[in-house]
């Protein structure tokens, strides 16, 4: 069934040719159990992995059945192990992580054959090798005689009526020996038996042949006795292992070494982590250059303000506040927009301080000082490093300070700042914060619609304009001057009847972008040098030019609904959803950041360096990983090439080798994915994980699952390329 004709195996070693052995011709046949001996050296072992199909030769032919061999591919070579070929070694060659019954089971479901079916044919192996005392013990844990008796167990699983068996008593005592040739010599009653030994003796008495070498060439052929010829040869049928065989072998294989598993369980957690880091850092370089902008309109562009009106234009109710105050991502409303635009510049002799401002009712405590109890006193939130908090002494608080750009006309107006609270993570050190009592934020607000408000006035049918701040027939308050009552200047007089405009209407009209209103005005008499300062409380120099009205006329003019707010939110990768909702409640939004205008040149060229950058990583963190993983899977080497001496196909083992490093890469992101989890909801409290959260998605998640999953392919595939590159017995010996 077997024929050698002229066949010769080189050997390649740096140049040198050298042969394994030369011209030999042999004719096996089933039935016969031949030994074949000679000196170390000799080509004994070469001759038997040429047979094996686990090594090639290069000159000659053999012939299988009658068939050609020497065109066969690796893939001929496959069916031919698997159908024909059962090898033992010297070095047994067992997978030494599985038990007895894992070695064997192995065999069968290399096979094809389904887990439950094979239960009892193996353990019936077991017992006939007289193992099952050890069957869950690991094969690493037996001695030399056992380990070479689950060998045949195994050879006995494939059931191949080829049986090669190289040096197999070679690591073995007398009676471990004995009984493993016994063995052997009941397997041969109908197949070919052929087996190379040191100790011709102690096999002679089982042997119908005996085959001598030497140097590479037969040069003795000796028939010992009669065989009995078996005509049919009882090939295993052939079927490729189940898929869910390969599931299972494959995810045990992951664990089954655990410093291997653990080995490139950290690797993939370096790769997982660096693409996080790196990809969420490239985020954020994104998210602020989106953010680096600017508005000509809207001063104040952070990127938690969404500036909302309402849809139908009408003022925004407090109970529209209450209700937008209970989304969940709403930090606070500013009721007026403008507000949030303005910044408060209180100075005293040796300080100026400048923020924005706040109502009280956002805070309830201070580090140093009381929270205020008048309508004058304010709290100040600042920087540790402030230069007015480093120099200040506690009991200097409750100094004094003119509020600069609050428009008092002809008073200062004055606050004490009585609270401070300091803070180790403010943004900037000049930088401060107002908190203000209703009063001071109501004389704000007021004040802010009267700087924005266009003011006209008309007077006996001619139109004027008041130009804020502008002295020039300004419109004042004044608590000298009646509810109802107006003071004009005198040269206005020339517009009534004989100079006299006493009783005579005087039509002021306000107008601003959120509201518009008229108020009417009895004159009650004119403004003259002599009597200026007492009619009205300011001096001539400077005012004598305005018109007065009476400063609770003055405030009702200026103070009124609000018509748009500045919702602020908590969490900006949420500031999507909080838009949406609020659209759905009815209120037009601006979303600030996304009226800034930016460079785009500059971000778009920033955008493409940074994904360069992070694809240049991805390449390097593809081949830095491939690198280590394949020093470590090197060891495994041995593992498959005995994989493939049990006849496994290559699609099969790179299957295999494919499931064990997707489970480990998924346990890996799993054990990621659940470490970040902490640190999100605050079990761990890693600062830096927990920033790179905020700049991720769940999509970029799937992302960055996606990389891993396509970098665990690629390095398998490209590491089982080069594993089917070489004969079994190359990928084997540079392990070995
Ligand atoms: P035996 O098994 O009879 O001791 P081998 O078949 O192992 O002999 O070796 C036969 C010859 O081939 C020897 O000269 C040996 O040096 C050579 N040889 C064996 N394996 C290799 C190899 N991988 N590379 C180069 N030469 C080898
Ligand atoms: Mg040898």
């Amino acid at each position: 069934m077997l024929e050698l004709k002229n066949v010769s195996k080189f050997y390649y070693n740096k140049g040198m040719v050298s042969a394994g052995f030369s011209r030999v011709n042999l004719k096996f046949d089933l039935g016969e159990f031949i030994a074949i001996t000679g000196e170390s050296g000799s080509g004994k072992s070469t001759l038997l992995n040429v047979i094996s199909g686990l090594d090639s030769y290069e000159e000659g032919e053999m012939y299988i059945n009658g068939e050609e061999t020497s065109h066969y591919s690796e893939k001929d070579y496959e069916e031919y192990r698997k159908r024909y070929v059962g090898n033992i070694f010297q070095n047994f060659n067992l997978v030494n992580s599985y038990t007895v019954y894992q070695n064997i089971e192995l065999v069968l479901l290399l096979n094809g054959k389904k887990k439950k079916d094979i239960k009892n044919k193996v353990i019936e192996i077991i017992k006939q090798v007289d193992l099952y005392k050890y069957r869950n013990r690991k094969v690493s844990k037996l001695s030399g005689g056992q380990k070479q008796r689950v060998a045949i167990g195994r050879v006995l699983a494939m059931n191949t009526p080829i049986i090669l068996a190289d040096e197999p008593t070679g690591n073995l005592d007398k009676k471990s020996s004995e009984s493993v040739l016994k063995l052997l010599h009941d397997l041969s009653k109908n197949k070919l038996v052929i087996v190379v030994t040191h100790n011709y003796d102690q096999i002679e008495k089982y042997i119908t042949r005996k085959i001598t070498m030497h140097d590479g060439k037969v040069i003795n052929d000796q028939k010992i006795r009669d065989y009995e010829k078996v005509t049919e040869s009882n090939v295993t049928d052939f079927s490729d292992i189940k898929l869910s065989n390969k599931i299972r072998l494959g995810v045990r294989n992951a664990f089954n070494i655990f410093s291997k598993f653990i080995l490139i369980f950290a690797v993939y957690l370096f790769v997982l982590s660096s693409i996080f880091f790196s990809y969420s850092s490239f985020k954020q370089v994104e998210y602020e250059a989106s953010t680096n902008g600017y508005n000509i309109f809207f001063g104040y562009d952070s990127d938690k303000r969404i500036i909302i009106r309402k849809n139908d234009k009408s003022s925004i109710t407090d109970i529209d506040y209450k209700n937008i105050e209970k989304l969940s991502n709403v930090d606070y409303v500013v009721k007026n927009d403008l507000l949030v635009e303005t910044s408060l510049v209180l100075s005293s002799d040796n300080y100026y301080l400048s923020g924005k401002v706040s109502n009280l009712s956002f805070i309830n405590e201070v580090n140093y000082g009381d929270l205020p109890k008048k309508d004058d006193e304010v709290v100040i939130e600042m920087s540790k490093d402030n230069y007015y908090f480093k120099s200040l002494s506690k009991n200097k608080l409750n100094t004094e300070f003119v509020v600069e750009n609050l428009t008092t006309f002809n008073k200062k107006y004055v606050v004490k700042i009585v609270g401070i609270i300091c803070r180790d993570d403010y943004d900037n050190d000049y930088d401060v914060h107002f908190y203000v009592p209703d009063k001071f934020q109501d004389d704000l607000n007021k004040n802010l619609n009267r700087a924005a408000s266009n003011v006209k006035y008309n007077f006996m049918g001619i139109d004027g304009t008041s130009y804020y701040q502008s002295y020039n027939y300004e419109i004042l308050p004044s608590s000298k001057v009646s509810k109802g009552k107006v003071l004009i200047p005198e040269e206005y007089n020339y517009r009534c009847k004989e100079n006299n405009c006493k009783n005579e209407s005087f039509k002021i009209n306000i107008s601003n972008m959120y509201f518009s209103k008229n108020a009417n005005y009895t004159v009650i008499g004119n403004t003259d040098k002599k009597n200026f300062t007492n009619l009205t409380g300011y001096n001539y120099e400077n005012y004598n030019n305005c018109i007065f009205i009476n400063d609770k006329d003055y405030d009702s003019l200026f103070s009124e609904d609000y018509f748009q707010s500045s919702v602020f939110v908590l969490n900006t990768k949420d500031v999507r959803k909080t838009i949406v909702e609020l659209n759905d409640m009815g209120y037009k939004t601006l979303y600030l950041v996304d009226t800034l205008t930016t460079d785009n040149a500059f971000s778009y060229i920033i955008r493409i360096v940074m994904l360069c950058a992070l694809t240049l990583l991805l390449i390097f963190l593809f081949f830095i990983s491939y690198f280590i993983i394949r020093l470590i899977l090197k060891s495994r080497n041995v593992y498959y090439s005995t994989l493939r001496i049990l006849g496994s196909s290559s699609r099969a083992i790179s299957d295999l080798l494919k499931i064990e490093l997707l489970t480990i890469s998924h346990t890996a992101f799993i054990a990621f994915t659940i470490y970040v989890l902490l640190n999100y909801f605050g079990v761990i409290n890693l600062q830096n994980i927990k920033e790179s959260c905020d700049y991720l998605t769940f999509g970029n998640y799937v992302i960055m699952y996606i990389c891993l999953m396509v970098m665990t392919l690629l390095v398998s595939n490209r590491y089982s390329r080069k594993l089917f590159k070489n004969s079994v017995m190359n990928t084997y010996r540079e392990e070995v």
